[in-house]
């Protein structure tokens, strides 16, 4: 490829451009012979050529053996290394930290779980440095920490969250200091949502809203591809949207919020009315007890509001169901939720917008904290 007066700046940016480019086709394509990367990527044989010997001198793409010849010599098949480098991902629960290393196909390489007694952010810091340290293995690109709660992804904090207890929490600056790579700090329910645009049932989707169903009720947003995080990486607390103002409490301090109506604290509440605990109320329904079924119908009624200001305000392809409640008993509301968002929709959105499950289960919180390094690492540079 001549090109004629380039400075120097531009070179190295057409460099690193097809350098993204070949490694971002091996990743989507691969294994793929040098003839194909030639065509694929427009450069010619000598380049690509040229390319390709810099990135296996670097570990990075390998030779995989040779592909079934049609005629003539086979062509040797190269493709991505997924070692070459990793990153890790922490989720951050009541009782417990976990981290994983997961590679450059974004798959977990391994996976620890270190739990705290008490969740005083010193000692959560602390458990979460020894759960990072028993991955950090290879090179690694960056901890990316999934928390829940209101986050500031720019400023590397936990701003607030209820289930911890936590205001203003530094994050990203001690694992920062202490292991020397980038942290980046996201909301966990916008990191699972992450996971599922790249590697779930968002695939192929541009627009769709993941909700979470559990102990609270939670929400990540993708709009044209790209996880929606608002200014500072707050946007998506669905639960905390206003469903009754004349409602009881909610954790965050404000009255009626829509997740006091549709997590597990409703179902709580519902349970103990009755005079059991949730995982009765469940056992319950699922043998077809008439009241224990309405609870859950309910729950599913209140959620089918909520999903239907979604689907107006942001008029989605899918909206994606997860989360802990939706794992175990999702059969139970889903249905209800789904009937009241295509009731009180507006008619042309209701009837395109497709429910779904989300594909991904716990792992799915790790992979998606990670996946901001991984998409770093692939992004093709533009001047
Ligand atoms: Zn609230």
């Amino acid at each position: 490829m001549e090109i004629k007066e380039v400075r120097k700046g531009d070179n190295v940016l057409l460099r690193d451009h097809n350098r993204a480019l070949l490694i971002n086709l091996l990743r989507s394509r691969g294994p793929l012979s040098r003839a194909e990367l030639s065509r694929l990527t427009g450069l010619a044989p000598s380049a690509l050529s040229r390319l390709s010997a810099a990135l296996i001198a670097e570990g990075l793409v390998r030779e995989l053996g040779k592909a079934p010849a049609t005629s003539g010599r086979p062509p040797i098949l190269l493709g991505l290394n997924p070692d070459h480098a990793s990153s890790i991902g922490v989720k951050i629960e009541a009782a417990r930290v976990l981290a994983a290393r997961v590679d450059l196909l974004g798959r977990v390489r391994s996976e620890v779980s270190v739990p705290f007694r008490d969740p005083d952010h010193r000692e959560v810091i602390a458990a979460s440095e020894e759960a990072v340290q028993r991955v950090f293995q290879g090179k690694i690109l960056g901890i990316g920490i999934a928390v829940s709660g209101f986050v500031d992804s720019v400023a590397g904090k936990c701003l607030f969250s209820p289930i911890l207890d936590w205001r203003g929490v530094e994050l990203a600056r001690p694992l920062k200091s202490r292991f020397g790579v980038p942290v980046h700090v996201e909301n966990d329910v916008n990191a699972f949502t992450l996971a599922e645009a790249r590697y779930g049932v968002g695939r192929g989707l541009s627009d769709f809203v993941c909700v979470t169903v559990g102990e609270g009720l939670g929400a990540g947003i993708v709009i044209g591809g790209k996880l929606h995080r608002g200014a500072f990486g707050g946007a998506g607390e669905f639960g905390h949207t206003l469903f009754d103002p004349r409602g009881p409490g909610c954790r965050c301090g404000e009255r009626g919020c829509l997740e006091v109506f549709a997590s597990d604290q409703f179902l709580r509440r519902e349970a103990s009315a009755l005079g059991f605990s949730l995982a009765e109320l469940s056992a319950r329904a699922r043998r077809g007890d008439a009241e224990a079924l309405k609870a859950f119908r309910k729950l599913g009624e209140n959620l089918g509001y909520g999903l239907k200001d979604l689907v107006n305000l942001l008029n989605p392809q899918a909206i994606v169901i997860g989360g802990e409640r939706t794992t175990a008993d999702g059969d139970l509301f889903i249905p209800h939720a789904e009937r009241i968002l295509r009731e009180h929709s507006f008619a042309g959105a209701a009837e395109r917008v497709r429910v779904m499950r989300a594909e991904l289960g716990e792992e799915g919180f790790l992979i998606g904290a990670a996946e901001v390094f991984v998409e770093r690492f692939f992004a093709v540079p533009v001047g």
